[in-house]
Order: structure tokens, then C-alpha cells, then sequence
């Protein structure tokens, strides 16, 4: 099964709203680890546990709302976007 297949059973079970919660508090409790490393109490792997976990409900909203494509180009615009501002030195 692949994981867009468990994303849809997870939706299909759970519902678009509760999956969205959770979305939201897993992008908490990645901000949560993010500070703990800043402040030298954290560790790399609760760190990646909580990327890890924020990249899975990022990959089942753009599920949700079909975006993934428009993600996609969105990211690779404000990529290239950055690199230019950073190569003229506008940042
Ligand atoms: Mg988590």
C-alpha cells in the first residue's frame, strides 16, 4: 500500500476536520522542538521525529485540498525567487 493509500483510509476514517487538527498540532510540536534546539535542550532525534510527523500531515492537506502540483511550482517560484534576492544581495 502506498502512502497515499493509507493518507485516503486515515481521511476516509478520521475526517477532513480531525485530520486537519491534527496537521495543526503537529506544526506545533515541531515549533515546540525547533525552540528546545535553539535553547540547547533538545535533541536531533525528537527533532526529526517532528519533522518527520509534519511532513506526513503536510503531504495529507495537500491531499485534502488537491494542491500538490500548485505546491510543487509555488515552491520551486520561491525558490528560485530567494536565490536571485540572494545572489543581489537583497537580503
Ligand atoms: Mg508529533
Amino acid at each position: 500500500m502506498d502512502k497515499e493509500e493509507i493518507y485516503l483510509k486515515l481521511i476516509q476514517k478520521f475526517g477532513v476536520e480531525t485530520q486537519s487538527v491534527v496537521a495543526v498540532e503537529e506544526l506545533s510540536e515541531l515549533q515546540k522542538e525547533v525552540c528546545k534546539m535553539l535553547r540547547k535542550i533538545g535533541n536531533v532525534h525528537n527533532l526529526a521525529e517532528e519533522i518527520a510527523d509534519t511532513l506526513i500531515v503536510i503531504e495529507q492537506l495537500m491531499l485534502i485540498h488537491n494542491c500538490e502540483s500548485e505546491v510543487a511550482l509555488l515552491k520551486a517560484q520561491k525558490l528560485q525567487r530567494v536565490y536571485e534576492r540572494y545572489l543581489k544581495n537583497e537580503m
